[in-house]
This record gives C-alpha cells, structure tokens and sequence, in this order.
C-alpha cells in the first residue's frame, strides 16, 4: 500500500529547513504522497527511509523498456484507467504475425510485402513496430531461423514458443535484437525464467485462467523477474477481454503490484481468420488495455483505422497538439522561396504542409 502524506511525514526529519524548496516538512510530504513531487528531493533522509518510501510509493503499473530496431518503446506505466482522468503515457504497439508452420513464400511475403505499410502522420511513425515469431507444430527446427530473419528487418521480435530448449537456442541467436520472450507459463516458468534473465529479455507471461496467471506471476517476482508482460491469453475474446479490463483494474485501482504489468494480446488467433473481426478486436484492445497487440498482417486499410484510432487515444487531453512556432521549408525552399502561413493546430499544419510538398513547389511555412 502507498504511504498517505502523514505516514511519510513521520519519516522526516521535522526540522522544516526548505532545502527541498518547500516551507515545511509537512508540505513536502503531501506532495511526495501525490505524487508532485520525488523524495529524493529531500537530502535529508536515510537510505533505509528512501528505500521504504521510494518502494511504497512506486507507481501501481511497472514501466517496461522494449526494443523494436532502432527504436526503444515503454510499455505501461499507466496511472489512470480512463484517458479523461489524466492521460495515457505508453501507446499501444502492433506486432504481424509470422510461423514456422507457414510455407516459405508466406514467410518471405510477411517479412517483405507484410512489412511495407510505413508513414508519418501528425509526426509519427505509424508502422508495425514488431513481428511475432510464432512456433508452430510444424517444423519447429526452423523457430530460430525464423526469429533471424525477423530479426533481420529491423523491427521488434516476440518470440512465442512454450519449449524452453528451443525459446532459448532462438533468444541468443538474436540476442542483440532484445527479442520478447513470451512463453513463461505455470509448468515451465523457472527454465524461462533463467533464459530471460540470462540475455536480459522481456518475458512474456501466460496462464490457463487469470488466478493461475497471478499465481505464476508472484512467483516470477519472488525469484526476483519483473520485467514482464502479461499475455491475456486466447480461450475467447470474452476471457481475454475480462483479462485485460480485471488486470489493469487490479494494478490501478486495487494497487495489487502483481498485475501491475502491460499486456499482449493475440487478436489474430481470437478472431480466426476474420480479417474484419480482427481489425475491430485490435481496436477494442488498443482502447483497453492491450499494450501489444499481434494482428495476422498490417495492412493500409487496418492501419489507418488503428493508428488514427491509437493517436487520438494515447495524446494528452491536457495538452493541445501543436506545432512549434518557426518556418518549415518544404520542397528544398530557400530565402528567396514564397511563404505561407498556417495555425499553430497540429492537424491543420499537417494538412497544409502535405498538400504543399505534394505541390512540389519550394515554399516557406510560416507558423507563426
Ligand atoms: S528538505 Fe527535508 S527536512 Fe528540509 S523541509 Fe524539506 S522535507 Fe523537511
């Protein structure tokens, strides 16, 4: 349980000396408790009485750092279950879906054509950040090749294997790639454990029901993991959506830490070959609360409803979205170029300066 103000009040030293740029002691530590502002602050504490608070009063839902490429990702961290409360911090991530039961030429055409779905919008990339290398029951000896090629991209790896042997034989041929691990479950999560602990690795966690889940969890914590992320699991999309909704509910509003994990989960498998079941369930879950999301492919046509979707969703309401105030030469313009003028509103800059670069004609966007 989070310490309240007058718990940690008790833990100052009283003297109220405004070092930490507050006027008592007792301001200082209402602010610690609502989070305005870090403990550290005050260099008059312990490192015992640190420890205690800086644990207690951690955020509810852990931050875990993922690699896609070149890119690194947070996942998680959130503090409100409703983005009008505050705002959501760590955007929803897609992975495409790739197996070792597929025929090469499909792997070839996900790895290549499945990948080329690639854009700016408002001033974000909008693409598949991962792929999600699944081991199928055919030809599981090719999982590590698989995981290479994948690797070789340039995007994010999920590995998704629940053999220990094999998960691990695929993690350090790309270990470089910082894969995801996801494969720890009940019966196999100590041997995960050490592979993911060994290459430093995200590991993935499943379970055949969310006690099971919670339990394996605690498990993994006690032997000291948690980096993690919690696969909701693929029965149903009803089980998967109750998971998802009952694990951030546990870690936000019950501040059960167990739970406080990001989640994965698998829509490509929930909705069985229907590609427009797909698209709608990837929406509901970038809504709540998949932090990744696997769909069989990125296609134009789901992405732009999904990353539309995604950059209304994770923007601060609290924030407007605009653009800097400058002048935005487009097209290679120079002084001698003509100027335009445009609003501060991100969407209308947008717009504009796309229809100008498409017009080919050097120009000067002036925001002012
Ligand atoms: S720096 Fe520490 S001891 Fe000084 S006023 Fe702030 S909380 Fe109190």
């Amino acid at each position: 349980m989070a310490l309240k103000g007058l718990d940690i009040f008790k833990l100052t030293p009283k003297t109220n000396c405004k070092d930490c740029g507050n006027p008592t002691c007792m301001a200082f530590s209402m602010k610690v408790a609502s989070g305005a502002i870090d403990i550290t602050k005050c260099p008059h504490l312990s490192e015992e009485v640190l420890a205690k608070i800086s644990e207690s009063n951690a955020p509810p839902m852990k931050t875990i750092t993922v690699k896609a490429g070149d890119a690194e990702y947070k996942l998680g961290g959130e503090t409100v279950l409703y983005r009008h409360e505050k705002t959501f911090v760590s955007k929803t991530l897609y992975a495409s879906f790739i197996c070792t039961g597929q025929d090469e030429a499909t792997q070839e055409r996900k790895l290549t054509e499945g990948l080329k779905v690639d854009y700016d919008r408002i001033g974000e990339r909008m693409y598949c950040e991962f792929i999600f290398v699944n081991m199928g029951s055919d030809n599981q000896d090719n999982f590590t090749a698989l995981a290479q090629k994948a690797a070789a991209t340039g995007r994010g790896v999920i590995l998704n294997c629940k053999d220990p042997e094999r998960m691990k034989a695929a993690a350090e041929a790309i270990k470089d790639a910082k894969p995801i691990l996801n494969g720890a479950d009940a019966s196999n999560y100590e041997a995960m454990n050490a592979i993911a602990k060994e290459l430093g690795l995200v590991l993935g966690v499943s379970g055949a029901d969310l006690d099971e889940l919670y339990d394996t969890v605690a498990k993994l914590e006690a032997a000291g993991n948690k980096n993690l992320i919690l696969d909701v699991g693929t029965v149903s999309i009803k089980s998967a959506f109750e998971a998802a909704v009952q694990i951030r509910r546990a870690a936000l509003l019950n501040k059960d830490r167990t739970f406080g994990y990001p989640t994965l989960v698998n829509v490509r498998k929930l909705a069985g070959g229907d590609v427009n079941l797909e698209t709608a369930l990837a929406s509901l879950f970038t809504v709540k609360y998949g932090s990744i999301v696997v769909v069989e492919d990125m296609t134009y046509d789901k992405a732009l409803a999904l990353y539309g979707l995604r950059q209304n969703i994770f923007t601060d309401p609290q924030k407007p979205m605009k653009v800097e105030p400058g002048i935005y030469p487009l097209n290679g313009a120079d002084e001698n170029a003509i100027c335009a003028t445009t609003v501060d509103f991100a969407l209308t800059y947008f717009v504009v300066s796309g229809e100008m670069e498409r017009s080919g004609v050097p120009v000067n966007l002036l925001r002012g």
